[in-house]
């Protein structure tokens, strides 16, 4: 197999769920590309690919075949149009002026206002009309045709045709007028559902003022370097993410962690890119810049999220494909059975597969875009869907249930040696490890004034512990897993059943002392457990690197079952373990050891990601505040969203199959049957709507 590639190609003019399918057909028919994802909400093609087979000019080539869309030579800026300032006054006014002109239609209908108009024009007048009314559409219709395309308005077309034969060219003028009012309809539909994420893209900071030989220069954010000093005035988005090195301010952080309660930052403090510096000035180190940013990787995780695409919508774009050939049948037949033009006509306007295809995307991006404001990253609605399902949560203890912050309570010297002396071979040799345990042993160091020495072949080992050599000595500081401890000590039992974790340290692999560590508990947690218990999930597990007893005194009083002394590939297989007797397996971790667990998990969960690249990588699901309560809510969100997206589907089949039936059977004149027909696309824009203010 060749070396394949992943790129990304702007698409331009998509403006129906329809187009999203057809430039995705016209792709993956392409030699050399394996998969393509056709974004609709950031109007992109996401497509894996054989480079040596497959070239830019051939996908462009493609694209423009599968009808009025295009890859632009250069990235244009996103297109404003008047849609993008949707906002609700907006949706009022437009289905009131659909409300009148629907009642002007009905009343026409009804008081037989449009055969007077019929009777009135004469007839070759009125099909100019109709020719010129929808000329455009028609343009479509028959380009799609060239390319042996059959869309929503080939049959709609098809229904204007039957409307003139009959001779009621206003019948036929209405239909077009609708169908023009539909396109305008579904693009709004579109233009919304992309708002979501547009409106997190709007608030990334554009300029900073960068101090630059001495002066301060306000430059574009794309400009700043790692490593320049970058001002902050009160009331300013700080521009990068960095180290503050100067001043002190309160920082509202709510950009990121959807916290609206401000944060102090002073020396040494990291900031993030698109917070706001309240009260106070700050000088900032810039550590990352633009994409690289923990704002940057959200907006391109929400970006993308569109292509983890739910099975659901799989399923409706699967049966929207086929809507279109059956509508043309059951048309066939009223046509065969009634031999009347005008229900043929109507079933054939009154039929529009969008509905199906919008139904989902809508839904999910709004409640996407929604929840990255509050401080949840989510992936894509594939995963919004398995955790609506979920019945398990596996969790990890350090850090996720405790704050991982722990604090170096006792410290059990052997074998001759001193206390001091072992704080300070332990916390020499745990100079370079990130693990919170090690930031403990540090810290009670500093606090003794313990002497430090400069280790020699550090080692670090995940889930065990450390080794290095100090002083020409082999000293190793962990589990017992790495260090044959004596078990039978009674000090160890003790500080053990007190559910300390015991680091035990050896020096030429002689046990010579033991420090013992105390962890804070999360004070949310128990709430949250008993919420999450709240919402049927009873199986919850906790999965630590730490011993039995630290484990089983904090999972009975959490009241939850425990696994204990795993290493991190222990905690995968144990989520495999539950996968293969079928269930449905959320992994709640801090990301820091136990990324390849959370990916492996069906939803897996990484708490307090923001700032920490691994975690937000290899989660699904990112809470970028170290918040318990976000989980249940998650799950929450999660459910209401496949409501919302179930409902939007039943809504469209149950208005579909209705629309049909009275249209085959004539109880629908063609004029209602094209008023009805965009009807569907503003209920699913309303209804999904919900989830973008859900608290
Ligand atoms: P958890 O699964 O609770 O998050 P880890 O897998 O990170 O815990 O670590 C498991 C155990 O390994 C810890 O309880 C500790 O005994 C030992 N350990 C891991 N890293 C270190 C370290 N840097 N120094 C000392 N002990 C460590
Ligand atoms: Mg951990």
């Amino acid at each position: 197999m060749a070396d394949l590639k992943t790129i990304e190609v702007p698409i331009q003019g998509m403006d129906c769920a329809e187009c999203t399918q057809h430039v995705q057909r016209a792709i993956s028919k392409l030699d050399g590309v394996q998969s393509v994802n056709v974004l609709l909400a950031t109007e992109k093609a996401v497509i894996r690919l054989d480079p040596a087979k497959v070239d830019l000019p051939a996908i462009r080539k493609a694209v423009a075949s599968a009808g009025e869309y295009s890859v632009p030579e250069i990235a244009s800026p996103p297109r404003s149009s008047s849609i993008q300032n949707f906002n609700r006054q907006l949706m009022i006014v437009l289905a009131l002026v659909f409300g009148v002109v629907l009642s002007i239609v009905i009343a026409g209908e009804w008081l037989g206002l449009f055969e007077y108009l019929d009777a009135l024009v004469p007839f070759p007048i009125g099909v100019l009309i109709v020719l010129a009314g929808g000329l455009p559409v028609y343009r479509n219709v028959i380009r799609a045709a060239l390319r042996r395309q059959i869309i929503s308005h080939t049959l709609m077309t098809v229904g204007v045709i039957a409307a003139l034969v009959v001779g009621q060219w206003v019948t036929a003028a209405i239909v077009v007028i609708f169908m023009r009012v539909g396109e305008y309809v579904e693009q709004f539909t579109t233009e919304s559902a992309r708002r979501a994420v547009k409106e997190l893209t709007s608030i990334a900071p554009q300029t900073a003022r960068v101090e630059r030989e001495g002066a301060e220069v306000e430059v574009p954010v794309s400009e700043v370097r790692v490593g320049e000093a970058v001002i902050v005035r009160p009331g300013e988005k700080i521009p990068v993410d960095g180290e503050v090195i100067g001043g002190h301010a309160t920082v509202d952080q709510s950009a990121i962690t959807g916290e609206a309660m401000p944060v102090e930052v002073a020396n040494g403090s990291h900031v993030f890119a698109a917070t706001i510096a309240k009260l106070g000035s700050l000088r900032v180190k810039t550590l990352r810049v633009g994409a690289d940013t923990t704002f940057g990787r959200v907006i391109r995780m929400v970006e993308e999220a569109e292509a983890h695409r739910a099975d659901v919508q799989r399923l409706a774009d699967q049966f929207s494909g086929y809507y279109l050939p059956v509508v043309a049948a059951i048309a066939a037949l009223t046509f065969l059975l009634s031999r009347n033009p005008l229900s043929t006509a109507a079933v054939l306007v009154v039929a529009c597969s969008c509905s199906f295809a919008l139904a989902t995307p809508v839904a999910m991006l709004a409640s996407i875009g929604g929840s990255a404001k509050r401080g949840l990253l989510i992936k894509g609605g594939k995963y919004l869907e398995t955790l609506a399902r979920a019945d398990m949560v596996l969790v990890d203890k350090t850090g996720t249930l405790t704050l991982g912050q722990p604090q170096i309570t006792d410290v059990v010297p052997l074998n001759g040696m001193s206390a001091s002396e072992i704080l300070s071979l332990a916390a020499s040799a745990e100079r370079y490890s990130e693990h919170p345990l090690a930031e403990a042993v540090r810290a009670a160091a500093r606090a003794q004034n313990a002497s430090l020495y400069e280790p020699q072949d550090f080692e670090s080992m995940p889930g065990m512990g450390v080794r290095a050599k100090i002083n020409g000595n082999i000293v190793a500081v962990g589990s017992r897993r790495l260090i044959a401890a004596a078990e039978s000590l009674p000090t160890v039992q003790e500080l053990e059943a007190q559910g300390k974790t015991l680091l035990f340290l050896s020096r030429d692999d002689q046990l010579a002392g033991i420090l013992a560590a105390a962890d804070t508990l999360r004070p949310e947690v128990p709430t949250s457990l008993a919420e999450l218990r709240a919402l049927g999930i009873t199986h919850i597990e906790l999965l630590t690197g730490d011993n039995e007893r630290t484990a089983s005194a904090l999972a009975e009083k959490l009241g939850v079952s425990y696994r204990a002394n795993l290493l991190p590939e222990n905690k995968i297989e144990i989520v495999k373990e539950y996968q293969a007797k079928g269930h449905i397996v959320v992994m709640i971790g801090d990301g820091v050891n136990d990324a390849p667990a959370l990916a492996q998990a069906n939803v897996g969960i990484a708490m307090g990601a923001a700032g920490t690249d691994i975690a937000i990588e290899a989660a699904h699901i990112a809470l970028m505040r170290e918040d318990w309560s976000l989980v249940p809510q998650v799950i929450r969100i999660a459910r209401r969203t496949m409501g919302i997206v179930k409902m939007n589907l039943a809504f469209t089949a149950l208005y579909n199959l209705i629309g049909l039936s009275l249209a085959a059977f004539g109880f629908l004149p063609p004029v209602l049957a094209a008023a009805a027909q965009s009807l569907p696309d503003l209920g699913i824009l309303s209804n999904s709507a919900r989830l973008l203010r859900q608290r």
